[in-house]
Parts: structure tokens; C-alpha cells; sequence
């Protein structure tokens, strides 16, 4: 097992001053499977304040968690006390967080058998809930109860067919069976929390499992109630807005865009995320073009880099044969096709003597020209068109 000093560091130091500290969670299950961590968390049953007066640089992230982040010159990590959550007044929040003195009862209180393993850099591995076994035979299980278990957090429900999907693991048939017992819970967690895992989910290999929580009515409140041929999710590339695309238009029964736009708004996804969606969408309702003309006047809609994405996409939700326009694209896409990529400027037209308001049509003109004939984007062809506007 190799894990980054920075860890081991934090380790040692906590234990020189007599404390218990194990690396826990995704970063264990992540390097047993050989995958980087997305980030190394440490259980611990020093005191978060004790936590802050060892490590100066540090930052109180979740205080009522227990959760402190020492910030070392290469990577975050994240220090939680010890707890076990006894009592849940709904289905996310605990009631009470004790700080209790036991690694077992830390690793029984985590989501998955593979996400509950720890490790030490002396001691090895510590694996109580059988969470190797579960990686080895690529299995998602609940650490115990798989109902109460998602009775006391419905998120629990959405990561575990995030997990599926992200690491490409079947589910175990009683975590399953809850989850589909229990998917209708998910409308009491926030949109937000239930986004952030739903993107990872959707862009894993199973995406499709996302029709369990839509049909049974636990994304409503996310604006998701249908999801038809879900199966075709996982033809499309997987990239966040190609797969988000898909969903929307799978999901929606009579498509316009501004039935996508309130869906995707209602998802609270990130502005950027939106418009790279909707401008899919927008390309996908267009006819395809037929020739290279053509092709390049689309790229207005949609740039040339994105056109391999949006032809996939069009092959499998409309079942369209795009082996031409692959073609074309293969053929043009490193061709001028805006302003921007004229060999003359705005400024260049000015100093011909044009008069200003007429500049945007002039180049406007060029543009057109260089798109039928890439050969003449050459400044002094250019500015022998140009020339002939001046009045
Ligand atoms: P990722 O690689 O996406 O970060 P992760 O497993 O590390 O996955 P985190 O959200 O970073 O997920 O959480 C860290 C650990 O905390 C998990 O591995 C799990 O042990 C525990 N955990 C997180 N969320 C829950 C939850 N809702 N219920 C129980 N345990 C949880
Ligand atoms: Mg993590």
C-alpha cells in the first residue's frame, strides 16, 4: 500500500502525542484497487481542537462532525474524530455525534463495506465488515442492515449506485433490494447533495441505473420523473454535458428547449454546465449538414471540437448514420471559420477606409468567403475583397 507521506506524516505526529489515527474511506478502497484517491481522509480520536493546536494550518470544515482539514504544502486532508451516530431526528442529520474511542465502531457507521476499511502505517490493514472480499468480488454491499442503513440516510441510496456506476460493481441483492424499496426517501435529501452524486454516477458505466430512483419518484423534486431507454445512456461518451444531454432528452416527454432549461435549472446545475448542455441540445434539434459548407457555418452553434461528441450523441438517441459528416469534420475541422480566424482584423478593414458600421458586414463577407475557400484566408486576398467596400 503506498500512501503519500503528507498521510503518514499526519499519522505519526497524532500518534507521538498519544493518539489513535488510521487513514479511512475512499482513499483505502481507492488504493486497493489502484485508483488515485480524490482525497485522504484520517479517523482519529484526537479532539478537533486538538487536531487545529498540532497542525497550524489547518481549517475547521466540519465542526459539528468533527471534521478538521490539514492543509500540508501538497494536498488537504481531512482529520475526524472518532463518532458513532447513534439517533436520526430525519433521514440525513445525526442527532447526537459522540467522539468514542474505537476505530470498529467509526468503520460501522460508514456507508459501504469497501468504503470501511482502514489502514495504518504499522499496523496494515484493518478491515472488520469484510470490505476486501466486497472489492476483490467487485460488490457494493452495505456495511450492515442494507434497510435500516438507508432508513437512516437516504443519500446512502444514491451513493451506492454511484459507487456501482463509478467503479463498474455489481450491488449486492439486499442492498439492492433496499435501495429499491427505499429510492422514494431520496425527495427528503437536498437537490445539491443529490447532484454532485448523480454526476459522478451518470458519467460511470452504469448510468442507467438511474432509472431505479427516477421510477420509483425519489429525483422529482429534481424535475427528473421519467427516464425512456435508459439503456442508451451508456452508449454515449461518457463526458458530464454529452451524458446530461442524453438524460434530458430521455426524460422529457414532449422535448423543447425550454422544458430542458427548467430542468436543468431545477437540477442546480453550475451556469457553465447549462449552456455547454443546452447548446447541445440545440445542435442535436438542427438538421445534419450535408456538405463542408455547411458543416463549417454550423460551428457558430456548436465549435468543431465538441462536433465528435454531438455525433455520437445523434447516432444514439436519434439512430442516426453520421459516418458522413465524420467525414466532412475529419476534412474541416482545422479550417477558418469565424472572425477571429481571418488572417485580416476589424482594424485592417478600418485602415482600408471602410466606413465603421459597415466593418461587421465586411467581415461578415470575408468570413462567407474564406468558408467556401479556405485558400483565400491570405491578408492580401483579403484585403483585395475588402478593398472593393470602400466608399
Ligand atoms: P470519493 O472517491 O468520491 O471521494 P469517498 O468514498 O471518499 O468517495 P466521500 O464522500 O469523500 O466518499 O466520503 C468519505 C468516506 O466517508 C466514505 O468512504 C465513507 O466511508 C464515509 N461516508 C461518506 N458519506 C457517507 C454517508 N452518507 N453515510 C455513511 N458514510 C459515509
Ligand atoms: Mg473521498
Amino acid at each position: 500500500m503506498v500512501f503519500p507521506n503528507e498521510v503518514i506524516n499526519i499519522i505519526k505526529k497524532l500518534e507521538s502525542y498519544g493518539y489513535i489515527a488510521w487513514a479511512v474511506g475512499g482513499c483505502v478502497r481507492d488504493t486497493l484497487i489502484a485508483r488515485i484517491p480524490k482525497d485522504y481522509d484520517i479517523a482519529s480520536n484526537c479532539p478537533p481542537a486538538s487536531v487545529c493546536k498540532l497542525f497550524p494550518k489547518c481549517v475547521v470544515t466540519g465542526a459539528a462532525y468533527g471534521t478538521v482539514t490539514v492543509i500540508t504544502p501538497t494536498m488537504p486532508v481531512e482529520v475526524t474524530a472518532f463518532r458513532l451516530e447513534s439517533d436520526y431526528y430525519d433521514n440525513r442529520h445525526p442527532k447526537t455525534v459522540i467522539h468514542i474511542d474505537d476505530l470498529k465502531t467509526d468503520l460501522s457507521r460508514r456507508d459501504f463495506t469497501i468504503n470501511a476499511i482502514a489502514w495504518h502505517p504499522h499496523r496494515g490493514i484493518f478491515d472488520p465488515f469484510g470490505g476486501k472480499i466486497d472489492l476483490e468480488n467487485r460488490l457494493v454491499r452495505t456495511v450492515g442492515d442494507a434497510q435500516l442503513r438507508f432508513g437512516e440516510d437516504a443519500l446512502r441510496i444514491l451513493r451506492c449506485l454511484r459507487f456501482s456506476s463509478e467503479l463498474d460493481f455489481d450491488i449486492h441483492p439486499s442492498t439492492l433490494d433496499a435501495v429499491r424499496s427505499l429510492a422514494p426517501n431520496l425527495s427528503k435529501i437536498s437537490i445539491e447533495r443529490i447532484i454532485k452524486e448523480l454526476c459522478v454516477l451518470i458519467t460511470g458505466a452504469r448510468p442507467e441505473l438511474l432509472k431505479i430512483l427516477i421510477d420509483a419518484g425519489g429525483l422529482a423534486h429534481c424535475g427528473l420523473n421519467r427516464l425512456n431507454n435508459a439503456n442508451l445512456l451508456a452508449l454515449i461518451p461518457a463526458s458530464l454535458p454529452l451524458r446530461l444531454a442524453g438524460l434530458i432528452w430521455l426524460s422529457l416527454e414532449n422535448f423543447s428547449l425550454t422544458e430542458a432549461r427548467r430542468v436543468l435549472r431545477g437540477m442546480r446545475l453550475d451556469n457553465k454546465t447549462i449552456n455547454n448542455v443546452i447548446r447541445l441540445l440545440i445542435a442535436l434539434c438542427r438538421p445534419l449538414p450535408k456538405d463542408k459548407v455547411l458543416l463549417k457555418h454550423e460551428f457558430n452553434i456548436l465549435p468543431p471540437e465538441q462536433w465528435k461528441g454531438l455525433l455520437s450523441l445523434r447516432s444514439v438517441l436519434l439512430d442516426e448514420d453520421t459516418s458522413d459528416v465524420s467525414r466532412l469534420l475529419q476534412q474541416v475541422k482545422d479550417q477558418p471559420w469565424n472572425r477571429t480566424m481571418l488572417a485580416v482584423s476589424g482594424n485592417d478593414i478600418l485602415r482600408l477606409g471602410v466606413k465603421d458600421k459597415k466593418i461587421g458586414a465586411v467581415l461578415t463577407t470575408l468570413v462567407d468567403e474564406v468558408i467556401k475557400n479556405p485558400s483565400l484566408n491570405n491578408q492580401d486576398i483579403l484585403l483585395n475583397i475588402a478593398s472593393k467596400y470602400v466608399k
